[in-house]
């Protein structure tokens, strides 16, 4: 039996960046979460675990040494309200690596750290709703809002030949004829959304 911690009511759109963010710190690239299904699963590493854990976080068959703890699920209420109830439920059988018989009920810590996992990815998915990005021209300082990438490739080739266009980890990476260099840092900006 799932040990149902928490509620949160969010809005339809937090909630799908809160999801985004989650599969974007998936526990195969480093991160505490999975979401391949409906809900979002809840891991701990070696580094970031509930104080006075007292299991042994191994690696097993996964990339980095991760012990499950808890899920997020989701309700839809009534479609005109847009909102999504979240219940966070800590599982006894969470961690991967004592039997279920060895596991005692979830403490108070362990409750307390899976819902700060469950606020910080309400909170994150809240904060990104309300910002939205614009590029800007480093060289003549223009706003750009572009709906295609390739809008702002154009207006960059008003001013120097684009050499090439590559997919960074951060964004994309635009190489100029200059030799130089664009990074999104160098171009994209952030405003809240009115
Ligand atoms: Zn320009």
């Amino acid at each position: 039996m799932l040990k149902v911690q928490t509620t949160r009511k969010v809005s339809e759109q937090a909630f799908e960046r809160a999801h985004r963010i989650a599969r974007k710190e998936d526990i195969d690239r480093g991160g505490l979460y999975d979401s391949r299904s409906g809900a979002i699963n809840i891991w701990c590493s070696p580094r970031d675990k509930p104080a006075g854990y007292g299991y042994e976080i191994r690696k097993g068959a996964l990339n980095y040494p991760r012990d499950y703890i808890a899920t997020i699920t989701s309700r839809r209420n009534k479609p005109e309200k847009c909102t999504v109830r979240l219940e966070l439920q800590v599982d006894p059988e969470r961690g991967s690596t004592e039997s279920l018989g060895r596991r005692a009920e979830p403490t108070n810590e362990e409750l307390k750290w899976a819902r700060e996992k469950l606020d910080n990815l309400v909170e994150r998915g809240k904060k990104e709703e309300v910002m939205k990005e614009f590029l800007v021209c480093p060289f003549c300082g223009d706003k750009i809002e572009t709906v295609a990438f390739i809008d702002f490739i154009r207006h960059i080739s008003n001013h120097i030949d684009v050499v090439s266009v590559e997919r960074g980890v951060e964004g994309n990476v635009i190489q100029l004829a200059s030799g130089e260099t664009l990074f999104p840092s160098d171009y994209v900006q952030k405003r809240v959304r009115k």
